[in-house]
């Protein structure tokens, strides 16, 4: 709790005056706590599969819709973004996925959009859920696994189709819904200006990004060295998404563990992300990493160091960060 507490009151702002925004990451009713218990911003990533994961049977409309209506109370005028089941590969559920033999690349597998897309009725069921919870409020929705924009495209719309019918039935509605979606999967970042338009938002899922940048599976240790978000291809790959986004005016976000580390998040915010969301516990750390920085400086220094890479990129930050007062 102490941890969580730190800087609680405290607004990140680096020294030279730009705000950035810190939300958690959440999946169960009870994570909503985090908000009140650390300052946050927001919900950056409500992972919705957890219910489904922890339930022996497929969380009924009326379930769901409970507990994201608690979360939205407890959120009260926070964001909160609800991303769709993610699940699948090596979240397999019993009572979904059954009749389909065993993969040998999970990750890689029939997950997430993948899934929900062809099983559409699940993902009906939730967005029901979702409109619901949110009547009168701003409902925001993410996808993930987008690897493709017709993917993002026809989510979308599945989403709307199921307003429409709330609005044939005269059913309160949100007032305001921002789709968007999960950069993970590498092909999508060379289609970006396709999708743009279309977004209301974009956040990297720096875990499975990663993975799939380096072909290293996230949770094998033999790997964890080939593996390092501060690699300059990481950083490089997520360079190259900032002008157009920004271009674009839509707002971008990392969402994977990456932003919970102090010197990762300070590279992040060299590049010029600003929106991070992270495990509870690294909002006290994150927040005194930003009050102590000095962003046009470092953004300065990343371009030098992304120009010409140290092979020891990580070395060059450390090194950076402690002359640099950080
Ligand atoms: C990610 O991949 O970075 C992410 C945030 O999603 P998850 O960890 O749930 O796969
Ligand atoms: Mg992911």
């Amino acid at each position: 709790r102490a941890v969580f507490a730190a800087l609680k009151s405290e607004l990140p702002v680096t020294t030279d005056g730009h705000r950035v925004t810190v939300m958690v990451n959440a999946g169960l009713r009870d994570d909503v706590a985090a908000l009140d218990m650390t300052g946050a911003d927001g919900i950056g990533l409500f992972r919705t599969e957890f219910q489904f994961l922890v339930s022996a049977t497929l969380p009924a409309r009326e379930r769901q819709q409970r507990l994201y209506r608690e979360v939205l109370d407890a959120a009260g005028d926070r964001p909160v973004i609800f991303r769709t089941v993610d699940i699948g590969g090596d979240k397999a559920l019993p009572y979904l996925t059954q009749e389909d033999a065993e993969e040998e690349n999970p990750a890689m597998g029939w997950r997430a959009l993948r899934l929900a897309l062809e099983r559409d009725g699940l993902m009906k069921v939730q967005a029901r859920a979702l409109l619901e919870a949110a009547a009168g409020r701003t409902l925001n929705v993410m996808f993930p696994m987008v690897s493709e924009p017709w993917e993002y495209e026809e989510a979308r719309a599945l989403f709307e189709t199921q307003r429409e019918w709330f609005v044939q039935r005269g059913r309160k509605l949100p007032n305001e819904i921002n789709y968007g979606a999960m950069l993970e999967v590498p092909a999508l970042a060379e289609q970006l200006d396709i999708l743009l338009p279309k977004l209301d938002f974009l956040s990297i899922g720096t875990n499975d990004l990663t993975q799939f940048l380096f072909a290293a599976d996230r949770a094998n240790p033999k790997l964890a060295e080939r593996y390092d978000w501060l690699s300059p291809a990481i950083l490089r790959f997520l360079a190259r998404l900032v002008a157009p986004t920004s271009e674009a005016g839509v707002p971008l976000g990392v969402c994977g563990e990456m932003g919970g580390r102090p010197l990762e998040a300070m590279a992040l915010i060299g590049l010029g992300i600003d929106r991070l969301s992270i495990t509870p516990a690294a909002v006290g750390p994150i927040k005194a990493m930003v009050r102590s920085l000095d962003r046009a400086a470092l953004m300065a220094h990343m371009k030098t160091l992304l120009a010409a890479p140290p092979r020891d990129m990580r070395g060059a930050l450390t090194a950076w960060a402690a002359e640099s007062g950080v």
